[in-house]
Order: structure tokens, then sequence, then C-alpha cells
């Protein structure tokens, strides 16, 4: 949305007092989320009353979800944009801006072909990007209102990913986040087979990008060349983020994940056996309805035994118009969360001694950003630390200034619950 309305004249600012107008871009994923979308909404609602904007546009998945209680609560919206029009957004404000005020919506069916994400204009630091390379989910999770929001999957064709790839590479980028709602289903529906494997051999042809980062991979659709693509790569980094969400059998059948326990565990064994040093995030939920003391037990007992080096941990959450709604045995709020925190304590102990087992190691990380007020200290990632959802490696420097974006090699001299600290000790 932000290419199109620059390549359309308007102009980005950081204030939302004294604009033209706004755009509130909206989650709908989770109730949580939700909620923070409709804070937000109606706090600059509140600067639109005030004159201290002159109009609200909503855009997002919320907009998607829940149009016409947003229309009927909030009459004070300008526009709404749902997901599939949201390259229409400089038409929008073009209108809003000549007062043309009779169509308040715009909304478009999800495509069969993938919306075009070239001429970015990034707000995300310059070093990294995220790389969407399909949009929408062919799974039914029963819990997962996402694909009522984002529609079928459609991939990218990987030519189109390649070109846009290399548009990020001239913009600086360095580290690519390879993002979709299910990563290796990409190419079925394009090309009648999953092909992540050849996608990622087009992307490590692209100049500039050091690091590929694989995240949202489903369970399933994952063979033995893409684990021998990963593993041979100079690129594709040793980490996985892989959601799995329960690991009792009969909760993944209620959550209609179609992926059994035993056939996870030997998953793992064979990525782990073909990718060396792998590092693996994952996510589970609790207190998905009807889960018993001994499912939550089983949970419990597969991350003691897997030892992932990251998990999250999320506790279930209502969504409407989901089948898992309709489900019997809904558990209370305060089971849900007293699950949620014990996994996470028994996570932090796990993580604590796969920090501690870094000290000493020499491992390059890149840099992202400079600490405030410190000479020549910065904040860096190891290979095993994605941006904003893993930890960070405080960094003191070399006597030569170091830069943001830049890869160099750290020594890790100590350990901390989820970060770690290290000293440069040569620019890469
Ligand atoms: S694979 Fe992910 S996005 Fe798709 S339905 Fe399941 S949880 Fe939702």
């Amino acid at each position: 949305m932000l290419g199109r309305l620059q390549l359309d004249g308007y102009q980005l600012v950081d204030d939302p007092q004294g604009t033209d107008f706004v755009i509130v871009n909206t989650c709908g994923f989770i109730e949580q989320a939700r909620h923070e979308s409709f804070s937000a909404i109606d706090e600059m609602l509140e600067l639109k009353r005030r004159g201290e904007t002159g109009g609200v546009i909503v855009a997002g998945c919320l907009a998607e979800r829940q149009k016409e209680q947003l229309l009927e609560s909030r009459p004070q919206i300008d526009s709404l944009v749902g997901v599939f029009a949201r390259d229409e957004v400089a038409r929008v404000a073009d209108r809003l801006m000549g007062n043309l005020r009779e169509q308040r919506t715009v909304f478009s069916p999800a495509p069969v072909q993938a919306l075009s994400d070239r001429q970015r204009f990034r707000i995300t630091p310059r070093h990294f990007a995220y790389l969407k390379i399909s949009e929408g989910c062919d799974r039914l999770c029963t819990f997962c209102a996402i694909p009522r929001m984002r529609g079928k999957h459609v991939s990218k064709p990987i030519e189109e990913i390649g070109r846009e790839a290399a548009e990020l590479a001239a913009d600086g980028v360095r580290e690519l986040l390879i993002v979709a709602q299910d990563t290796t289903y990409y190419g079925l529906d394009l090309y009648g087979r999953p092909r992540l494997a050849d996608l990622l051999e087009v992307l490590e042809a692209v100049d500039g990008i050091d690091w590929i980062r694989l995240m949202y991979f489903y369970p399933m659709y994952i063979d033995d060349a893409l684990i021998r693509r990963i593993a041979s790569s100079r690129k594709v980094l040793p980490y996985l983020d892989m959601p799995l969400q329960h690991a009792s059998d009969s909760m993944l059948k209620r959550m209609a994940r179609r992926v059994r326990r035993d056939e996870t565990e030997s998953l793992l064994d064979r990525l782990r056996a073909g990718i060396p040093d792998l590092v693996l995030r994952t996510t589970f939920i609790t207190g998905f309805p009807g889960e018993t003391q001994d499912d939550f037990e089983r949970l419990r007992e597969f991350i003691q035994k897997q030892r992932f080096q990251r998990v999250g941990v999320f506790t279930y959450s209502r969504e409407p118009e989901t089948p898992a709604d309709r489900l019997p045995d809904h558990l209370p709020e305060e089971v849900k969360q007293q699950r949620r925190d014990e996994l996470m304590a028994l996570q932090q102990a796990i993580s604590m001694e796969y920090n501690e087992a870094q000290v000493g190691k020499r491992m390059p990380v890149i840099i992202d950003q400079q600490v405030e007020h410190e000479d020549n200290v910065w904040i860096a990632r190891s290979r095993a630390d994605a941006p904003d959802i893993d930890g960070v490696v405080y960094l003191s420097g070399l006597e030569q200034p170091l830069a943001t974006g830049q890869i160099v090699t750290a020594e890790i001299v100590a350990a901390q619950q989820y970060d770690l600290v290290g000293a440069a000790v040569s620019s890469n």
C-alpha cells in the first residue's frame, strides 16, 4: 500500500497529527489482535474528531473480516479497504482528498493469481525484508480464521519472486525472510507440485542477498530434496520456523492438522540428521477445546524430549465462524493460561541451556542497530535469531566502527535468558 501511495505522490510522515488522512492497517487473526486494531482505529477517529487529521481509512484483515460491524459501529470511518483491494488504496485516498464520499468500501474477491509486491516502499530496516511467496491457505485447521480472510493458496511465479528479491537486494536487503501462510505448500497450486526447493535455488543466485530465512513451514511436503537444498546452501540458514500447534494425536485430529505425532517426530529426526546445526522454532496452542490433562502432559513431554531451541506458546483464542468454535468442551481461560505458563517455564530452562552452550563459539551475526548513547555497542542477531521473535546478540565493536546491515564474526562471551553477549572479532 505504501508503494502504491508513494507512486501516486503521497508522502509518508511520522506523526498522524496534522495529516490529510491516516490509514490504519489492521490484523484480524485472533481476538487480542482485533482488540489492538480496534484501539488503534478509535485513537485515530478521536484525532479526526479533534480536527487533527482529515480522514481515517481502515485496511487489512479486520476490515475484511468485520466490515459490517466496523461500518455500523464507527460511522466516522471514511473508507474500508479489503485485503485484496489493497492496490486501490491510492484511488481511495484520492477520493477522500477530493471530498468524493459516496463510496465507503472497496473490496475485491480473492485473486486467482497472486498480487505483485514489486515497487515496495519499505519502512522496516534496509538490510532485511519479508518476502511473501504466496498468499492464502488451503489447509483447514479448525482453530484458524485465516483461510476465510485471505482466500485459497495462490503462489507467485518463481521468476516473479526472483525479480522481487533482486529489487530488494538493490534496495540494500541482505537478509530475506521467506513468508507465506504455508511455505511448504509453495508451488502446488501453480505447478502441480511443491517447488520450494526450486525457488530457493533461484533466490540463492540473487547477488547481494547473504541470508535466507525460512518461516512458517507446515510439517508436510518436506522431502529429501528440500532438506538437501537447505543443507547444501551457502545462504539458506539452518533455521526453520515450523508451527506444530500440539503433540497429542487426539488434539491434532480435532485441530484437523492431518499430521500425527509419530510423523512429526520422524520429520524432526530427518531434518536434524540432514541439516547440521539446525535451529528449530515452533509454536503450540494450549487449551484447545477438549484438551485433557493427559493431552497436555503429552505436549509437555514432547517439548521436554524435543528440546526445540525456540518455542512460542499461545492460549487458544475462540474465533467466531471457525469449526473449533462450535466444538464442545471449551476450557476456562485460567486453565489455558496456567498450561501456557507451565510450558513457557519449561522452555525457559531449555533456551537457557542452549544459550549457555553458545558461549565461547564464534559465529556470524548481522547488525541491526547501534545501542543508543553507547560508543560502538550494537544489537545484532545470529543465524538462530529471526527479527522481532527471537533473541539478539549484544555486540561490542572492533576498533573500526561497525555499520547496520554488516555481517561480522562474533565471539560469544556470555549468555542471558534469551539473548547473547558477544564481541566482534572480524568483519566478514
Ligand atoms: S496452515 Fe496456518 S494459515 Fe493455514 S489454516 Fe492452518 S493455521 Fe491457518
